[in-house]
């Protein structure tokens, strides 16, 4: 397994991510609309049924023990309360709360803590919690932590971060094989996954074996996370494959949030923001969920600036509708 160093590193990306994050929000404060594209200069009561949404499917809280391991103390841990007021400030009715359970450590000691943890906020606040256990492919516990974690009532999906801070390869075939196992266990529990499939760009080899393993599992219900990557191009990735022929992997069962990748190209050249808006409509919009990666010591975005961002981008009033509206019951519980 990777070292400390690379937790380190990872936590250290996510800072910095924040930080930019904060800048260009502040550089184009001016040109922020609503999501039915409203001036921001409306009365607040016309604006606000524009905003909101009914799910944010992509936020993360941190244990006191892992903020301290990963910081060296000083940072609180996040509570419910927390994360409450912001899905309140964004008029978001529910959130997906992902366990950063998976984080690399010298053993699994972390997983079962932290997952606990997770369900512990969830507990506050079970109508508008949903939990995910952070699960790490790699440990030899990984398979009988789900089966521990998702009896856990709090707890209904898996959330799995493969590259960057778990310490996992995908051209390392027993690293593949480990995170097939992994989604073989949750086809069983007939649970949701969340999969941040890399920390940058795949390489050749390395994007055909997610592909082999993400195709060998057509039945798991599946959000690629981060438009498929952080890299505006990465959803591509999945849509041409599923249209080659015969297809590497079907997209029925996949889905996407835009969580931190539009808010990196949130800056972009109208242009670019055009061609993002039509590979997400390729991909199927009644397939992409709202999410803002918030996390409390490293907030990539609030949930209301996810908000924001999400309104910069030349989708139509009606696609923005079907973003805001999804309950992701689709992927949550295959209805
Ligand atoms: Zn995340």
């Amino acid at each position: 397994m990777a070292s400390r160093s690379r937790v380190i590193l990872g936590v250290a990306m996510v800072g910095l991510l924040s930080v930019l994050a904060v800048m260009l929000a502040a550089g184009d404060r001016e040109e922020r609309t609503t999501a039915a594209g409203q001036s921001a200069d409306a009365p607040a009561s016309s604006r606000r049924p524009a905003r909101g949404a009914a799910i944010d499917v992509h936020t993360h809280v941190i244990s006191q023990a892992l903020a301290d391991g990963l910081t060296g103390g000083g940072v609180p841990g996040s509570t419910a309360e927390d994360l409450l007021e912001r899905l309140d400030e964004a008029n978001v009715d529910k959130a997906v709360v992902l366990s950063l359970g998976y984080f690399d450590l010298p053993d699994d000691s972390n997983m079962a803590p932290e997952n606990d943890f997770t369900a512990s906020i969830v507990a506050e606040a079970p109508d508008r919690l949903i939990g995910f256990c952070g699960i790490n492919p790699g440990y030899d516990s990984a398979v009988s932590e789900i089966d521990r974690c998702l009896a856990l009532p709090e707890m209904v999906g898996i959330k799995l971060n493969i590259v960057g801070g778990s310490g996992l390869d995908w051209e390392n075939a027993e690293h593949a094989a480990a995170i097939s196992a992994v989604l073989d266990s949750a086809g069983r529990h007939d649970a949701p996954v969340l999969m941040h499939v890399a920390a940058a760009p795949l390489d050749d080899d390395s994007l055909l074996s997610a592909l082999a393993v993400i195709g060998s599992h057509p039945d798991v219900r599946l959000v690629i996370a981060h438009c498929g990557g952080d890299a505006d191009y990465e959803i591509e990735q999945y849509l041409i494959p599923a249209a080659a022929t015969p297809p590497l992997i079907s997209l029925d069962n996949l889905y996407t949030d835009v969580s931190s990748c539009l808010s990196f190209y949130r800056d972009a050249p109208r242009s670019q923001r055009e061609l993002i808006v039509w590979r997400l409509r390729k991909w199927g919009i009644e397939r992409v969920f709202f999410g803002s990666d918030y996390l409390s010591i490293a907030p990539a975005e609030t949930p209301r600036e996810a908000l924001d961002t999400l309104a910069r981008y030349p989708f139509t009033d009606r696609e923005i509708r079907t973003i805001l509206s999804n309950d992701a019951s689709a992927w949550l519980v295959g209805t």
